[in-house]
């Protein structure tokens, strides 16, 4: 069955005691309750992780890093390998934000190399996927994520792909304060799924997760998450105020 998914992107924010303060109200809160089927994810800095999975119930609110690098080990300074991010008790790894291929020149070829070594290290990748501004003007913006989608991850088999989920972040609706439309999202979404089916099948395709991320809040969430093909999402800026990530929370 197909899981819901709200997953914390904390980016580079919070010091390890705001981090610690951070992750046990939300803790706190998620322990009220939370939707049917849904799991709870945050992604805090890496150097907060081992110290987090003391703290929290790691079964309720689960772990993910933000990145890994792309080779297994090594004469790599300051990296941080997907084997290291498991051992630290985080389940999941973000790969492919639009903010590591902008800034950090990601490109799908070196992100294929990352999902292949984080399934290797048991770990379920985030992988993310949107079209930046002028590919959307331009009408380009399902071949961009085609190619993001199958560059990267269609090599994997059907029961690695299982183990993927998929976040659709326009790069236009990242930290901008625009969401995409309810329409825009599921438009997308549902092609996105049809990718999957096209290259796995129905069966795999149905089971599929897919996020929405860019500029979602408390206040767009439950609109966003009511169509059918969106089964959560992944939160930047409002990930930050426990109160605010639990509402959405709520809203799937
Ligand atoms: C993100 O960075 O993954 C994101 C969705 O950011 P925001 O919610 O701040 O737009």
């Amino acid at each position: 069955m197909r899981k819901n998914i709200v997953a914390g992107n904390w980016k580079m924010n919070k010091t390890l005691d705001e981090g610690i303060q951070l992750a046990e109200e939300v803790d706190k809160l998620v322990a009220q309750g939370v939707p049917d089927n849904t799991e709870v994810i945050i992604a805090p800095p890496y150097i907060h992780l081992a110290e987090l999975s003391k703290r929290i119930n790691t079964k309720r609110v689960h772990l993910s890093a933000q990145n890994c690098a792309s080779e297994p080990t090594g004469a790599y300074t300051g990296e941080i390998s997907a084997a290291m991010v498991k051992s630290t008790g985080a389940e999941y790894v973000i790969i492919g934000h639009s903010e590591r291929r902008k800034y950090y020149g990601e490109t799908n070829a070196i992100l294929k190399k990352k999902i292949e070594l984080a399934l290797e290290n048991q770990l379920n990748p985030i992988y993310c996927c949107g079209e930046v501004l002028d590919q959307r003007n331009a009408n380009q913006h399902f071949e961009v994520v085609k190619s993001q989608i199958s560059d990267a991850l269609f090599f994997l088999s059907e029961e690695e792909f299982s183990k993927i989920i998929i976040a659709y972040e326009p790069v236009w609706a990242i930290g901008t304060g625009v969401t995409a439309s309810p329409e825009q999202a599921q438009e997308m979404h549902a092609y996105i799924r049809q990718l999957v089916t096209d290259r796995y099948g129905e069966q795999v395709a149905e089971n599929i997760t897919i996020l929405y991320g860019g500029s979602c809040k408390p206040s767009n969430a439950k609109e966003l998450f009511s169509n059918k093909d969106v089964d959560g999402g992944l939160i930047g800026g409002a990930s930050l105020k426990a109160g605010d990530f639990y509402a959405i929370i709520q809203s799937v």
